[in-house]
């Protein structure tokens, strides 16, 4: 008898991506994975961009990419350069459209340590041919996020973001030194999609982007946050 009450997938749903967070046993639910391009000026110019010329631009990683923090990876298959990006993350417990700043920062449940791993070589391929990042940004375990840290008071971290390889130094900048900080970005992402709870956004990343080789630990660290660190096998 057919009941549309009772639900029978054909292929099981997949596991919901989630973040630890720090201090509490419970768990947030990922939805989706925006990140920022050229938010730090020092970063777009190495990159050969005009950091001021125009508004922040959004890519997507899918959910299921995401790592946790303390994982080891293979190297990604497709590419002999993966780089290393520090980034603040930020995860949203509630959203809405076309919101102003105040109404954005209003949406933030926490902060987290992030490392946004780049095929550098697809990445400037597609760039060359005016193509999408998705294969150079969007690959298998291309997010690595620490423990989100619940947010408290109302403003946003302004510490130092940091990036170590093997414990020798390659990024090092402040928070405020993003060209949009946290609330105009989610204000501007707002006004292009309509965000809503789980959703993260990878808010870019500053100078001194460069390789992780095989057996190499890539570290990101924030002041006041729980450090995002990665393996490559
Ligand atoms: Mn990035």
């Amino acid at each position: 008898m057919w009941n549309d009450r009772v639900v029978t997938w054909v292929v099981p749903p997949p596991e919901q991506p989630f973040l630890p967070i720090l201090g509490q046993p419970g768990r947030f639910a990922v939805r989706r994975i925006y990140c920022v391009g050229r938010n730090y000026a020092e970063h777009a110019r190495e990159m050969g961009h005009d950091p001021f010329a125009e508004p922040p631009f959004f890519f997507q990683k899918p959910a299921t990419a995401l790592v946790h923090s303390g994982s080891t990876l293979p190297y990604p298959q497709a590419t002999a350069d993966l780089h290393h990006e520090a980034e603040l993350v930020v995860a949203l417990s509630s959203g809405g459209a076309n919101l102003t700043e105040d109404q954005a920062l209003a949406c933030v449940y926490g902060y987290a340590c992030g490392n946004d791993l780049t095929r550098r070589d697809l990445q400037a391929a597609a760039k060359a041919a005016r193509r999408p990042w998705d294969m150079a940004k969007g690959f298998d375990h291309s997010a690595v996020i620490g423990a989100l840290s619940p947010h408290r008071g109302a403003s946003w971290p302004d510490g130092q973001i940091s990036a170590t390889i093997d414990g020798t130094l390659r990024q090092s900048a402040r928070l405020s030194d993003m060209i949009w900080p946290v609330a105009s970005l989610l204000a501007h992402l707002s006004a292009l999609v309509t965000l809503a709870p789980g959703d993260l956004v990878m808010t870019g990343t500053p100078a001194g982007v460069g390789p992780i080789a095989r057996g190499e630990t890539c570290t990101v660290r924030i002041d006041g946050l729980d450090p995002a660190s990665v393996t490559i096998q």
